[in-house]
């Protein structure tokens, strides 16, 4: 399919489209005037039958798989005909998203698309080859579930048998999968869809798949192996690359070194602290903050002009980032020093500051202070987009890192109540158990749990934990998430039910599939390895759903119809 044909001469050409490549098809004047007339009257995507005889073409395309040879044409049928598409159907296609998205069926025609598809597809049959080799199960757990508070927003559907109550769509089997350890199936896994109702971005869809994975009998350390083999693996064998071992960091140091908990390892410029040697030389924005931090850019001190420096304050005090400014010291080639602060600090008390931060003649040192946590998070913001800027990341280029210890609970000031980091089933590290069953309130914001993530290239691969396993536990954990006795048994009671059966220690993990295929190709959106996503608005534009329902279909679901609709 995808006719379309050009004339040169006494030839007509036809590139011929398939799944396969495009291959030249060739019709003659001279030797068949009608045919060749045939053949000027394609248009393009028609689909097409044509037989005639392959030879080498005299000038080859070495850009094409199928650029060396050419169809010499001697019968042709159209098989059907196509409307002009709305968007040109090659690589840089000039349709916009939500017009690629209405038109989904000619957008996976473009051969990115389908290879992204093919992609997916390999990947998704070497986790299973792997998975099943190492011993794991694939069970289907229920897509009709229960609604939980916790977490994201769920995506509820009414029950018509009864009346005025609803099943959720599960944001993850996680329940189901800790059900299956108890009842002995000790390695889980499922390539499995999972839904939450949460505002999008190019790498969120309401609906998304995780490889999701749960084992018995286990300690941090089998998970982990587990789950790095299976990424050396599935880049092994799709992209035959050989990924060494993970590095590992703890929550801390990755908040502390890269103001992230899922810092992007493919370049440099760790943080540096500068509070003990930054502060109280009269300088008020650094001897009010609570802290004062820094990078180093290398290389850039000539590069970098004031109209650079004045572009990247403004990007940093845009209010998405909300920097109140940036103090930047550049060390020039010529052993001078310039900085926004000369006033304050003598030429020696920052070549004492290039000391600390390993900064040389050609450096620029960029500061920002203020309240610890914000100012992490923008100066994290800037060393991403210095990265960006200064095109410090190769492409092709794979950097991942095992991100452990995470804090258990998250308080939240307005909602005033802890929130779980992971999810409320995760257990607290061994020896903070004790803290956590007779701890006061200070005591729980500091208690670490058994969770960590996989982090790929900067962005979130995978995530899971040790699982609490022993009901008194878990039930002090519902009680800190804020949830009465009550509430605790009639959303979780099954579990807590199940954990007095002899329930095994467990936990596991779970990988964003739809982002492990995005970031394995070097791309930020997920949207084109998913066949059919939504756009930000949550739409399906190809079948235009959310809809309306019928009256009648509201009325059997027991559903009040509001006047008017
Ligand atoms: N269910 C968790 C999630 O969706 C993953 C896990 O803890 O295994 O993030």
């Amino acid at each position: 399919m995808g006719a379309e044909s050009r004339d040169l001469g006494g030839l007509t050409f036809v590139d011929l489209r398939d799944r396969y490549g495009i291959t030249q098809l060739v019709f003659n004047m001279d030797e068949n005037a009608a045919l060749c007339e045939q053949a000027r009257r394609l248009g393009r995507e028609f689909v097409i039958q044509a037989e005639g005889v392959v030879r080498e073409r005299s000038s080859k395309n070495p850009n094409r798989a199928t650029g060396d040879i050419e169809i010499d044409v001697r019968s042709l049928t159209v098989l059907n005909e196509s409307k002009v598409p709305p968007f040109t159907i090659e690589e840089d296609t000039d349709g916009g998203d939500d017009l690629r998205m209405k038109y989904r069926y000619l957008d996976i025609r473009r051969a990115s698309v389908q290879q992204n598809l093919i992609f997916r597809s390999r990947l998704a049959l070497e986790t299973r080859k792997y998975l099943s080799e190492q011993g794991f199960i694939e069970i289907e757990t229920p897509f009709l579930i229960k609604s939980t508070p916790e977490g994201a927003r769920d995506f509820v559907v009414p029950s018509r048998l009864n009346p005025g109550q609803f099943y959720a769509l599960p944001q993850s089997p996680q329940t189901f999968k800790q059900i299956l350890m108890v009842a002995g199936m000790d390695k889980y896994f499922q390539i499995v869809k999972c839904f939450r109702d949460e505002d999008l971005r190019a790498d969120r869809q309401p609906e998304f798949t995780q490889i999701d994975c749960e084992m018995a009998f286990v300690h941090i350390e089998d998970i982990l192996n587990t789950f790095e083999g299976l990424t050396k693996h599935l880049f092994k064998h799709t992209l035959g690359l050989e990924l060494g071992d993970f590095p590992r960091m703890s929550y801390d140091d990755a908040m502390r070194l890269y103001g992230s908990d899922k810092p992007d390892l493919r370049f440099g410029m760790q943080f540096v602290e500068m509070n003990d040697f930054a502060k109280g030389s009269g300088f008020s924005v650094f001897d009010d903050a609570e802290l004062v931090v820094g990078i180093c850019a290398k290389g850039i001190a000539e590069k970098y002009s004031n109209k650079d420096m004045k572009d990247l304050t403004e990007w940093l005090q845009r209010p998405q980032i909300g920097a109140k400014g940036l103090v930047y010291v550049k060390y020039q080639e010529d052993g001078s020093i310039k900085s926004t602060v000369g006033k304050y600090y003598s030429d020696e008390a920052l070549q004492q500051w290039a000391e600390k931060f390993g900064a040389q003649k050609g450096d620029v040192i960029f500061v920002l202070s203020g309240e610890a946590e914000k100012t992490r998070k923008q100066l994290n913001e800037l060393r991403l987009e210095l990265g960006r800027r200064l095109e410090l990341i190769r492409p092709g280029d794979f950097k991942p890192l095992w991100v452990l210890d995470f804090p258990l609970l998250e308080w939240d000031e307005e909602a005033g109540r802890f929130f779980a980091m992971h999810h409320p089933f995760t257990s607290p590290k061994k020896a903070d158990i004790p803290r956590m069953m007779s701890g006061d309130h200070e005591t729980m914001k500091s208690l670490r749990a058994d969770a960590y993530d996989l982090v790929i290239n900067g962005a979130e691969i995978g995530g899971g934990s040790i699982r609490i396993h022993d009901k008194e536990l878990q039930s002090k954990n519902f009680d800190l998430l804020g949830f009465t006795k009550e509430e605790a048994e009639a959303q979780f009671g099954f579990l807590l039910g199940a954990f007095e059966y002899g329930a095994p220690p467990h936990g596991g993990i779970a990988f964003g599939f739809d982002r492990l295929c995005a970031v394995m190709n070097g791309q930020s959106s997920i949207r084109d390895f998913i066949a059919f996503p939504k756009n930000n608005q949550g739409r399906d534009m190809m079948i235009d759903a959310p809809s309306p329902v019928h009256e009648e279909q509201l009325q059997e679901l027991g559903l009040e119809v509001k006047a008017g609709k």
